[in-house]
């Protein structure tokens, strides 16, 4: 199939508007205005949630939901039962992912055998395994002097560690960003100093052993300043923000639904929770909604504003979407005893569109941040995948129109804007969205109804 007078974007976010070829099926030619083409997205941060936890996702869903969502690789954690900390466990992972035949599935190892931050796994062995990184995600490595380690190997293995930036000892018992609505709402906080000390730390690490370090889902204003400045200082770190807190705040848990580029609305005061509303005209969300538990958590506005300046002037390498699939019966529960995460790898795409057509930040920044960018982070060439994108069609997030088994995301019931519409991995079409196809059959230029009159 050709699609004509498309907009296609290079992972270098240039563009230019061309005729691409999807595939190698002969059907006709097909109407590409209006269409976006983009470089298969990559995501240096997803949970597939298996071994151990196929109720909240596996290999085969997770990989299908991230080509839905416009990604055609991703990079699996190692926070499974077991972790991924032998070789044998990274074969099996990457073989599962080829089984699945939908994104490509790259596996990070954990650093520390069973992610217990006691012992290094065998970092050198995992990376001929096939580990592109390495990471402990969930639990950072608290142990400076095996974090000086890990590093040091890591490097031996030319792989980055991947590391989530948090002082356990600050951030305590802490379900959401500590600051004017945690305090309304009687939640324990997870002060902002939490993750600048941690990051702080990592990068004072990083300098003394010249490491690549790669810093996960940095959230605050603070923490953007450190790595800014390492940067300028030529200090080897890279890092990623996520598309919620690139478009969600605290006000969130508080049960507003505005994105913060949106007026205020719909928030309900906290003492009268009620039913969320299925109604996509009016997003209304109640307060202590545990969808809205995510680690790090939901910053200010302030903290908002400050990852899209990071992202126009490269601070942030990439955006990573830290989707975090959860089965009903970890979020169905108060909020403090509420798993931490966000099933977000579908909806990421068409939230960051939004945002830029907010004006909030440029699409070639977004879509460096999403191709080239991560490409850089796991020092690889990007693949030649290509996703097509309908910038104009709405959709509602519903729990039935996630293919991920996790349908824990506060964006249940909103209206988006954006979808993708096929998604190529390795010359194979591996998705497709036949009723968005449908309809757009025939080259620009030409009227369906008279072709059907000359052909009589
Ligand atoms: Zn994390």
């Amino acid at each position: 199939m050709i699609l004509e007078e498309v907009r296609r974007i290079e992972a270098d976010g240039t563009e230019r508007t061309t005729s691409v070829r999807i595939g190698s099926d002969m059907s006709p030619n097909v109407d590409g205005r209006g269409l976006l083409v983009l470089p298969g997205l990559i995501d240096l941060h997803a949970h597939l949630r298996e071994p151990g936890y196929e109720e909240s996702e596996t290999v085969a869903t997770g990989a299908r939901a991230a080509l839905r969502g416009g990604f055609t690789t991703v990079c699996a954690m190692a926070n499974t039962m077991p972790a991924i900390d032998s070789p044998g466990l990274v074969a099996e992972l990457a073989a599962r992912g080829r089984d699945a035949r939908a994104a490509r599935v790259l596996p990070v190892a954990a650093i520390t055998r069973g992610r217990e931050g006691k012992q290094l796994a065998d970092l050198v062995e995992l990376a001929a395994a096939g580990a592109v990184a390495f990471s402990d995600d969930g639990d950072p490595v608290d142990d400076a002097r095996l974090f000086r380690s890990a590093l040091e190997y890591a490097h031996a293995a030319r792989r980055p560690v991947m590391e989530h930036v948090q002082d356990r000892a600050l951030s305590g018992r802490g379900v959401m960003h500590e600051g004017a609505v945690s305090a309304a709402l009687g939640l324990p906080g997870i002060p902002a100093a939490a993750e600048e000390s941690a990051v702080a730390r990592d990068i004072a690490i990083a300098k003394l052993t010249g490491a690549r370090l790669h810093l996960q889902h940095v959230s605050t204003a603070g923490a953007l300043e450190l790595v800014r400045h390492a940067k300028a200082d030529g200090i080897s770190v890279t890092c990623e923000v996520t598309p919620h807190h690139l478009a969600l705040t605290d006000e969130w848990v508080g049960g507003s639904r505005a994105f913060v580029w949106e007026p205020m609305r719909g928030a309900s005061p906290p003492q009268t929770p009620q039913k969320v509303e299925d109604d996509p005209q009016t997003p209304r969300g109640v307060p202590y909604d545990s969808a809205t538990k995510v680690n790090p958590p939901l910053r200010t506005a302030a903290d908002v504003r400050a990852l899209w300046r990071g992202l126009a002037d490269g601070t942030v390498d990439a955006i990573a979407t830290d989707h975090a699939p959860h089965a009903s019966f970890r979020k169905d529960v108060e909020y403090a005893e509420a798993a931490f995460g966000i099933s977000g790898i579908e909806t990421a795409l068409a939230v960051l569109l939004m945002a830029v057509d907010a004006g909030m930040g440029e699409l070639g920044a977004v879509v460096r941040a999403l191709t080239s960018g991560p490409a850089r982070v796991l020092d690889m060439r990007g693949p030649d995948d290509l996703i097509v994108v309908d910038p104009a069609l709405e959709w509602t997030v519903t729990a039935g129109a996630l293919a991920s088994k996790g349908k824990n995301t506060p964006l249940l019931g909103r209206r988006l804007r954006g979808k993708v519409i096929a998604a190529v991995v390795e010359g194979e079409v591996r998705y497709r969205d036949e009723t968005a196809m449908q309809g757009r059959a025939g080259p620009p230029g030409r009227i369906k109804g008279a072709e059907a009159i000359a052909r009589r």
